[in-house]
């Protein structure tokens, strides 16, 4: 038998099993149409922002009103009389025609603003991202995103001067010079290695405390493909030379505005970890069992199951994987 073949059969075989294992990451899910052609229809904006049936949902410093309680948790959104002041911008249209919008401005709180109900709190997205349905989910992940670039892009990058919102809060004009800018995504690639046993990188960061541990991960440079940071931030942080670089799935990260591209990798040549105690402060190869055990002793902690790396691993893995942060 001809190693080409079955090598070829193995692919194909992970490739399916990834992209089943990545299918509903927390913050990768929407139900609401973008309504992309209607950020510039001021007359339909308009009449949406006047309409009690608009749900506004307001998002200050990553965070939003948040639900929860015997039911599945789900956000408290404001009619638009209700909403506070802050830049607006339409997230979409439902499939009953309901029209939402997020405003970045101070949180109607519980017990003072015009939101009542007990069991209402402000929540991270990365707390709320893996509670809430999907239209919830992609509703706050759209508007905090924004919501994060809007807060710190209001001068225009070429003369200094104040910008405004246009296209319904989807991008900004410098009043001076007219220049348009749109919203910032720093993409960044997060990367599964194996080795020829099929054992996994982890590393813990030396930012971390003791125990954590994850998948290998950096931002994509510019005039940098993402496959070309994949072996270059694998061979910056553990001296690993990877082949391979296959594309599995991706999250946004509004945390502040990341776009996280995740990848599986061969190592290739020598096994050998050679880390940049700058970045990494330690890394090791863990088969199955070994990643299991260690979970299990509390020697090692995975990342939480909003991330994508957790995802990642848990595809490479084969199964639900516990020992989260
Ligand atoms: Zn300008």
């Amino acid at each position: 038998m001809s190693a080409g073949p079955d090598r070829h059969a193995e692919l194909s075989a992970d490739e399916l099993r990834d992209s089943a294992g990545l299918r509903n990451l927390a913050l990768s899910r929407s139900e609401v149409d973008r309504s992309t052609a209607r950020r510039s229809d001021a007359a339909w904006l308009a009449a949406a922002w006047v309409d009690p049936g608009t749900r506004v949902l307001v998002v200050s410093d990553g965070q939003a009103l948040v639900r929860s309680g015997d039911g599945p948790a789900e956000l408290v959104f404001v009619a638009p009389q209700q909403a506070p002041e802050g830049v607006r911008f339409l997230l979409g249209t439902d499939a009953d025609g309901v029209v939402y919008f997020g405003v970045d401005g101070s949180l109607p709180l519980p017990d003072a603003g015009p939101v009542p109900g007990a069991g209402v709190q402000p929540i991270s997205l990365r707390q709320a991202g893996p509670l809430l349905s999907d239209r919830d989910a992609g509703l706050m992940t759209h508007a905090v995103a924004l919501g994060n670039w809007h807060e710190v892009h209001t001068h225009c990058p070429r003369c200094g001067a104040v910008t405004e919102p246009e296209l319904a809060g989807h991008s900004r004009r410098c009043v001076v010079d007219g220049s348009e800018h749109f919203p910032r995504l720093d993409p960044a690639v997060i990367m599964l290695v194996t080795d020829p046993d099929d054992r996994c990188l982890l590393a813990r960061n030396a930012l971390w405390p003791e125990r954590r541990v994850s998948i290998l991960a950096g931002f994509v440079e510019p005039g940098e493909s993402a496959e070309q940071a994949v072996a270059r931030e694998v061979h910056e942080e553990t001296g690993i030379t990877i082949e391979d670089a296959r594309y599995v799935g991706s999250q946004p990260w509004p945390m502040p505005h990341s776009l996280m591209l995740g990848f599986r990798a061969r190592a290739t040549g020598s096994l050998e970890i050679k880390v940049d105690s700058d970045e990494i402060a330690e890394a090791r190869w863990f088969s199955r069992g070994e990643l299991r055990a260690s979970i299990a002793s509390g020697e090692i902690r995975l990342p939480p199951p909003v991330s994508i790396a957790h995802r990642i691993i848990e595809s490479w893995y084969g199964t639900d994987l516990g020992g989260a942060w």
